[in-house]
Formats: structure tokens, sequence, C-alpha cells
């Protein structure tokens, strides 16, 4: 996985892509692997207590997101900018779908990175039923193109195929949490970033499920 040289990383929110795999990204990119992060809904509720200035709440999640980046190496973003927390139709689900095989047609990434299939959180869910339909496209589908997926993690423990130990990097990682600072005033998530990673013991890792075909 940290071989990989073009890598497409879908985050529903700004901050999944950190906390889920902003390690290995940064392991990557220390390897000279490109990275293009595709952000998908707008993070608009990420401040139910009005905490920010509302009319540029959007575009601050975008600015923490790419100086967190900065952090791992990563300097491409996409923003669909789409409105969340809400159960997706099955046409929504198909248009993600057609629009992701359009990015990956344009990137060619040997890998891709998404939520895994069992997160909890009903947006994560999206994003990841969004991606097991666009491996099943019959054209520009991932599975055609032998495109390595992988789920990671973002508060549902997933049971890995994979653990990538992010110890040496795991300071940028924090530095690019830090950035976050609209959804640190909520809640912990440095301490729960720790905690997920810890789990098993000493170091930190980050882990992967291997995206499997769907029947
Ligand atoms: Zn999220």
């Amino acid at each position: 996985m940290i071989d990989a040289k073009r890598i497409l990383v879908v985050a529903p929110h700004p901050d999944d892509e950190v906390l889920g795999c902003g390690g290995t990204l940064s392991l990557c990119t220390g390897r000279g692997a490109h990275v293009h992060v595709l952000i998908v809904f707008d993070g608009a509720a990420g401040d139910p207590q009005g905490k920010f200035e509302s009319a540029d709440y959007v575009a601050r999640r975008q600015r923490e997101a790419e100086a967190g980046g900065r952090s791992l190496g990563l300097t491409n973003y996409t923003f669909w900018g789409l409105p969340e927390g809400h159960l997706a139709s099955s046409e929504e689900l198909d248009q993600g779908a057609e629009r992701l095989a359009e990015l990956v047609a344009r990137l060619q990434p040997e890998l891709v990175l998404a939520p895994w299939v069992g997160d909890g959180h009903r947006d994560h869910r999206t994003v990841a039923e969004a991606v097991s339909r666009w491996l099943s496209l019959a054209e520009g589908g991932g599975r055609e193109m032998g495109i390595d997926v992988w789920g990671y993690e973002v508060w549902s423990e997933l049971p890995p195929d994979q653990l990538v130990d992010v110890s040496g990097v795991w300071p940028r990682k924090v530095e690019a949490l830090e950035q976050h600072q609209s959804q640190l005033a909520y809640a912990d998530l440095l301490a729960q970033m720790r905690c997920m990673a810890q789990r098993d013991g000493s170091g930190q890792y980050e882990r992967f499920q291997r995206w499997e075909p769907v029947s």
C-alpha cells in the first residue's frame, strides 16, 4: 500500500482523510507518491452551536483541510461540497459513482482509499456505498481497471486485513488534525484519534480492510 505512486483518497468530510489514513498518506508522500484528496460533503453541519462565522464556515473547513494536508505532504484537493446528513437516494448514489468514475479516469490512481463499508456514520456509509457502486460500473468501474481499493476506519473499528505502522509520522498526523480547530472546538479528537491508533497496545497504527468484490 505505501509503495503506491498515485493515490486517490475519498473523504466524506474535511478531517476524515487525516483521521482515517493521514499517517499512511504521509508515508506515501514521503516516498514520492502523488495523492489527490476528494472531500465529498461540505461539512456545514460541523458547527451545531454556531461557534464560528456561518457565512464563512464551509470555506473555513476547506482551508483547515488544506492547511492540515500540508503537514502530510498533501496539496491536491477536490471539494464536491455536497449537502451532508441525509439518507442518499439510489439515484444520488449512482450519480456519485459516475462522478467518481470521471475523477478516476482523469487522475488514473493505482490505489483508492475510502471509508470502509461498515462505518457507523451515515455520511460515511453513503460514500462507501457510492464507492461500491463505482467499483461495479460496467464502464469506468474500478474492478475493470484493476485498481487496488481499501477501506479505512474513522470511529468505527474495522476488522483489519492490513495494519500500517504510522508511529514514525504520528507527530505529522497530530499536526494535521490540529488545523481542524472548528472540530476540535467540539470534541477532543486528538485523544480519540490516539485511542483508535493505539488500541492494540504500544505504537500507532492505521487499519485497512480490503474492499471485497460486490457480488
Ligand atoms: Zn466524517
